[in-house]
């Protein structure tokens, strides 16, 4: 686990970073949230637009989908850490392009490195694809593999389906929730 000195270090550098052009027109850099002795990492897109009115990440719809998941494995918001693979909210919420995912991805690996999860949960295709980029969420959902990231290995990864694809097409929440019983397996075998 960082000191905390370290790891608010780490996150007022974020705060500060306007290395790729998406911070010139979003309101603000959000950076992860969450203990840095996270068990558990979710990772998502993009900040949308209440995210970037509010500066924190996962609000709305889409969190409050979120906190139902977590709620049904037994966790709240503040067990976990939650960020995404771009800090900053892409114009009309686009998606961000693989530049700007190349040029923000050394925050996601500071967040993980740092915090040195027990198990990364990436939600929807853009996230996983970050770490598997030949993968597709529809034949990876729910299952759990393992990546090496940095001086971390054999990390366990499981792919969700995003809240946001599940709040649009209501047949996918089901087996969102279903994928998610997975988590409190792969933490009961840590402990
Ligand atoms: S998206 Fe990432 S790299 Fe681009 S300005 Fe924001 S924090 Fe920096």
């Amino acid at each position: 686990m960082p000191s905390e000195k370290t790891f608010n270090q780490m996150k007022q550098q974020n705060i500060l970073c306007c290395r790729c052009q998406l911070r010139k027109t979003c309101r603000q850099v959000i950076p992860g949230k969450g203990p840095s002795d996270a068990k558990v990492i979710f990772i998502g897109e993009a900040p949308g637009k209440k995210e970037d009115l509010l500066g924190e990440p996962f609000i709305g719809a889409s969190g409050k989908l979120l906190d139902k998941l977590l709620l049904s494995v037994h966790l709240k918001r503040s067990d976990i850490f939650i960020t995404n693979i771009v800090k900053c909210r892409p114009p009309e919420n686009r998606d961000p392009s693989p530049e700007e995912i190349g040029m923000c991805s050394s925050w996601l690996e500071k967040e993980i490195s740092l915090i040195q999860p027990e198990l990364l949960i990436t939600l929807g295709r853009y996230a996983l694809k970050n770490f598997i980029p030949e993968s597709s969420i529809s034949l990876f959902h729910g299952k759990i593999t393992s990546i090496s990231l940095g001086k971390l290995e054999n990390l366990p990864l499981l792919p969700l389906y995003h809240p946001a694809a599940a709040l649009y097409n209501g047949s996918l929440k089901d087996t969102l929730f279903e994928d998610c019983k997975k988590i409190t397996s792969i933490l009961s075998h840590k402990d």
